[in-house]
């Protein structure tokens, strides 16, 4: 199933664990080591994200009281959260950092809105609770904070001194500003067309930023050969050498939801797809909840989003393939313009598995969404969060979502970093000199 176009990276993977040593003792929280999500093969703590067995992605391994809490152990664990900072770190003691974790110069990510979206509900036949989590609220403005801070403490751990990543925009900035924060020096590598937002955005905390003429798939290639070579060497980079643990960041959106829903989870929960990796990690989340006790079990679907112009996973999803094929993008939905999605394969996995759906949307169908969700909850969305609402409106009129169950949305990310996807018909409604006169000609009063 993992035989995705990924091998070529994992063979790279095999060269990265030879040239670089793999620390003995590091302290990660309840973290034990790494193992193969293929062929569970163990290894200890370090910077490599490859299976010496199989070529399969490596995932944090934890000793969590998993199975065997008791009553009162649930609740002193719920009690500890809930008595913890309003960020990522209250969920420390599920996630591979140290205990002092809070302690530490960090952005301090997460616990962002939970927003009860009535307005955008009505508008899109929602009978049931409909709610936007919206991750525009983070440090800068997107979801990625949340990875990025879990992917730092790793870098500290094994003693890296510069942060780099390849990255859509989004990763870039999330890099770039907690580089500056922690006291790392960063180099990070994007494809060179991007939003002038996301540059920008990218390049003004300071460190090296730098445009690879190709796509994002070209960006991320690059960046492993470069692990592989001296120059990259001593670079931590988040999405790759420290993939593991970066990707453990996004379990804490599931921790957030269920904990703001009330410690429940959600029935339906619609999730953007670039890489596939979010998606994954919140179906991790909650899962560690059901096991630890912290939420009752129940069923919930998991629906993944893409943009048509760059489907990948939507595409093998309704044909019914384990497999995806890569695609070369062509979408406004730059943040998710990922051809080759490295977690596409279980993505598939887990939208079967769930009973839920993987749909994509045109970008039509994206800058309307954008608009409905401004004009019904104030929310301005980057071109993501259009993506994750087009297709939960098309969900919805395909009968694969629910409307009297209670439903999330992820927005993850904000609308000011993709200004040219609304531009044009979103600007001043009449331009007029000083004057009465000049106003009651415009016929707006
Ligand atoms: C990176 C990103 C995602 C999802 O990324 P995955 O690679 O699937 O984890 C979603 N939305 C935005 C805005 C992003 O920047």
């Amino acid at each position: 199933m993992a035989k995705c176009a990924m091998g070529k990276m994992r063979r790279k993977g095999l060269a990265i664990m030879a040239a670089q040593t793999v620390a003995t003792s590091v302290d990660l929280g309840p973290a034990t080591g790494l193992s193969c999500r293929e062929c569970g093969t163990r290894f200890e703590l370090g910077p490599i994200f490859a299976c010496v067995e199989c070529f399969g992605p490596l995932e944090v391994a934890y000793d969590l009281p998993i199975g065997t809490g008791s009553a009162e152990d649930v609740e002193a664990l719920r009690a500890a959260i809930e008595a913890g900072p309003d960020n990522i770190w209250r969920y420390a003691p599920l996630l591979p950092v140290p205990a002092d974790v809070a302690s530490k110069p960090s952005l301090n990510p997460g616990f962002t809105k939970l927003v009860d979206a009535q307005n955008l509900a009505k508008e899109l036949g929602v009978t049931g609770k409909l709610y936007v989590k919206d991750d525009s609220g983070n440090p800068t403005h997107s979801f990625k904070d949340r990875v990025v801070a879990i992917a730092v403490e790793a870098a500290r751990a094994f003693g890296f001194t510069t942060l780099s990543c390849s990255s859509t925009g989004n990763l870039a900035g999330a890099v770039g500003a907690a580089a500056a924060r922690a006291g790392f020096r960063s180099c990070v590598f994007i494809p060179h067309d991007l939003e002038q937002g996301k540059v920008v955005m990218a390049g003004v905390y300071g460190g090296d930023l730098v445009g690879i003429e190709g796509n994002y798939d070209d960006v991320n290639r690059f960046c492993s050969e470069l692990i592989g070579d001296p120059l990259g060497e001593g670079w931590g980079f988040v999405n790759v050498n420290l993939r593991p643990y970066y990707g453990e960041g996004s379990k804490t959106l599931a921790y957030e939801i269920c904990e703001q829903l009330g410690w429940q989870l959600p029935d339906q929960i619609v999730i953007p797809i670039a890489s596939g990796s979010q998606l994954t990690k919140i179906d991790k989340g909650l899962q560690e909840l059901i096991k630890l006790g912290l939420v009752e079990d129940k069923p919930y679907k998991i629906f993944g989003a893409q943009a048509e112009g760059c489907s990948p996973v939507s595409t093998a999803f309704k044909a019914g393939h384990d497999v995806v094929r890569p695609q070369k993008p062509n979408t406004i939905a730059k943040s998710l313009a990922i051809g080759n999605p490295a977690d596409g394969p279980y993505v598939l996995d887990i939208a079967r598995r769930t009973g839920g759906y993987v749909e994509d949307v045109t970008d039509e169908q994206v800058v309307e969404a954008i608009k409905t969700l401004a004009q019904t909850e104030g929310i301005f969305a980057e071109t993501a969060g259009g993506v994750t609402v087009g297709v939960t409106r098309k969900l919805i009129e395909n009968g694969q979502l629910d409307p009297a169950l209670t439903t999330v949305v992820l927005n993850t990310g904000d609308g000011l970093k993709t200004l040219e996807a609304v531009a044009a018909d979103s600007g001043q409604t009449a331009t007029i000199r000083p004057s009465l006169d000049a106003f009651r000609a415009a016929g707006l009063a």
